[in-house]
C-alpha cells in the first residue's frame, strides 16, 4: 500500500487527552484532512455548518467512532496538528 497521508506520531509523554464523544454529526460533513488508512486508528478533520471537529475511527476489534466537540476551524486545525505530532491523543 502506498502511504500518501500523514501517520499519527506515537503520543508523547504527558500528551493532552481530548474529550472523545459518541458520534454526533450529521451526514452533511466535509472531510478536509485525514490520516493514513493503513493504521488501525484513523483521524479525519471534518467541517459542517461552519464548525469543525475531529473524528476518530478505530477498527482494531470492531469499528468504533468518536468525535470531538464542534470547534472553530482554526481551533480544530491547531488540534489536528497537535494530534498528528503526538502532543494530543
Ligand atoms: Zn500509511
Amino acid at each position: 500500500m502506498d502511504c500518501v497521508s500523514p501517520h499519527v506520531a506515537t503520543p508523547k509523554q504527558g500528551a493532552y487527552r481530548l474529550d472523545w464523544l459518541p458520534p454526533w454529526s450529521s451526514e452533511r460533513v466535509r472531510v478536509i484532512a485525514w490520516t493514513c488508512y493503513c493504521r488501525d486508528t484513523i483521524y479525519e478533520l471534518c467541517y459542517a455548518s461552519s464548525r469543525a471537529f475531529i473524528r476518530r475511527t478505530t477498527t482494531q476489534t470492531r469499528t468504533e467512532v468518536h468525535e470531538t466537540y464542534p470547534l472553530a476551524l482554526h481551533e480544530a486545525g491547531a488540534i489536528w496538528v497537535s494530534l498528528i505530532t503526538g502532543q494530543m491523543l
